[in-house]
């Protein structure tokens, strides 16, 4: 639920308010401008909305809202006029209460308050340039560390930055949902245009398509490809929203090829490998696979604690490290939610005022946790056995039956995407075969997917069934 209040500018009582407890206070003038925490909490919301609102929604409004404070289950946050408040209201309010519930649990509220001082920085009016339409968030390479998940990926990104045009053109990274691959696209426009005087691009695949039908239906469809034409590195990111609209990738296809036979770097980010994205055209499949295709994979426990700690530190709260290793522990298939755990804990703490220890970590996160996915390899086995009517025992047995080639690489794709596990660790797991072993079975998996809708399908019903069981 959505708490809505024109209350001109009552910092006096937002200032009065004690908070104590194990959050090391921000000084008032940062606090006035929401702290640390509350400013990592709303771009965690942000994040998450992006894929739920569209471009003009995030320009205008979404962006408006500054956090203030976080009391109980509460977000308290200001907007620059009434009109902003309405319209987040009647435009807005359902994602909104849905991503903070996420966060901070069941009940969680927004509580809007009008401040007019906000006014002169608002956001004005909807983008009217592709390159301007949704700004990615501020992510740096400075802030994502880098593990065996996503070193390769990383490598590309920083050599894109190094050479643009020249490295890897385009740079196509993919993987599953919050595994950083919007950081990492962020990092490169970010490095390169703090660099260089290049014209950087980035924007979401749904601002793209936005924008392209804002200017067929307004007759500017030249002026949008002379604006895009001019951009020396374009980055979109989701592009697997191209998916099934030819238009669009009618378009897009365009734009690519006339970017890239002038040397201009294209970093591409999606959920999906490109041949494993259904309803993407076989040109742009393989222009998309024509330079480096790199994926980042489920972060394994060190970089999760890793990550904890690095986010923890950022915000200023202090983190046992007992408790952030029973979280990285916990945890395992996106940084997304390690981010989600970590605001739930401050938020807690904060509401609470008791100290953070493992006890009441549990307590805390118990709700997020019970539908987490498995994190054992025997539950993934016993999942996939049980749907190729195979025993789990046969899975991990060594030899070359033909009819447990197919659910032993499933099981081992599964392994490796919905749980996260290593390459070695899965290797380990089925009776200690090469981990090669185990990089051929995803690779193939993958391929298949690809080529084979009904065997993509099932696939996806036996990551949805490990995710909920
Ligand atoms: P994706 O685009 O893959 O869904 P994001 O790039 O939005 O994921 O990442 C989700 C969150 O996780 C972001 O807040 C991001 O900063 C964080 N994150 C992901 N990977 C890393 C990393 N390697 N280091 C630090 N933060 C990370
Ligand atoms: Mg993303």
């Amino acid at each position: 639920m959505l708490l809505w209040m024109v209350v001109w500018t009552s910092r006096a009582t937002l200032e009065k308010r004690s908070r104590g407890g194990v959050i090391p206070r921000c000084g008032q003038e940062s606090r006035s401008r929401g702290s640390l925490v509350e400013q990592a909490l709303w771009q965690d919301c942000m994040c998450r909305l992006r894929g739920r609102l569209t471009a003009p929604e995030i320009g205008c409004w979404l962006q408006a809202i500054h956090p203030i404070e976080v009391r109980g289950r509460r977000l308290h946050a200001e907007v620059p006029s009434r009109m902003h408040l309405e319209q987040i209201r009647a435009r807005l309010s359902d994602a909104i209460s849905a991503v903070l519930g996420e966060i901070l649990g069941d009940g969680a509220e927004l509580v809007l308050t009008v401040n007019r001082e906000r006014a002169e920085r608002a956001p004005q009016a909807p983008p009217s340039v592709p390159h301007a339409a949704v700004p990615l968030s501020p992510y740096r390479f400075e802030t994502f560390l880098v593990g065996d998940s996503n070193a390769l990926a990383h490598a590309a990104a920083r050599e894109v930055v190094a050479r643009p045009g020249a490295a890897h053109n385009p740079l196509f990274l993919y993987g599953g949902v919050g595994l950083g691959k919007t950081h990492l696209a962020t990092a490169v426009a970010d490095a390169i245009g703090r660099g260089s005087r290049r014209r950087v691009a980035a924007l979401s695949a749904e601002a793209f398509a936005n924008d392209l039908i804002r200017a067929l239906l307004t007759g500017g469809i030249d002026g949008f490809r002379a604006r895009l034409r001019q951009i020396d590195v374009l980055i979109v990111d989701d592009i697997q929203f191209l998916a099934g609209k030819e238009r669009m990738q009618e378009e897009f296809f365009h734009t690519f090829n006339a970017l890239h036979s002038m040397g201009k770097q294209i970093v591409l980010a999606s959920d999906q490998a490109p041949r494993s994205i259904s309803g993407l055209e076989q040109r742009l499949q393989s222009r998309f696979e024509a330079g480096l295709t790199a994926e980042i994979t489920a972060p394994d426990c060190s970089l999760r604690f890793a990550i904890l700690g690095h986010k923890a530190k950022a915000i200023g709260f202090e983190l046992p490290i007992e408790v952030a290793q029973w979280v990285a522990g916990k945890i395992v298939t996106s940084v997304r939610e390690l981010e989600g755990a970590l605001h739930r804990l401050v938020a807690a703490c904060r509401w609470s005022e008791r100290a953070l220890d493992l006890g009441f970590a549990k307590e805390v996160l118990r709700p997020i946790l019970r539908s987490a996915p498995p994190r054992t390899l025997e539950q993934v086995q016993r999942i996939v056995a049980e749907s190729f009517h195979v025993t789990p025992g046969e899975l991990v047995r060594h030899g070359r039956v033909s009819r447990l080639r197919v659910p032993r690489q499933v099981a081992m794709y599964l392994a490796r995407k919905a749980m996260g596990a290593t390459y070695a660790e899965i290797a380990a797991g089925f009776g200690g075969r090469d981990h090669s072993t185990v990089m051929h079975a995803v690779k193939r998996v993958e391929e298949r997917r690809g080529e084979d809708p009904e065997f993509a399908t099932l696939v996806d019903r036996l990551s949805e069934k490990l995710a909920s069981a």
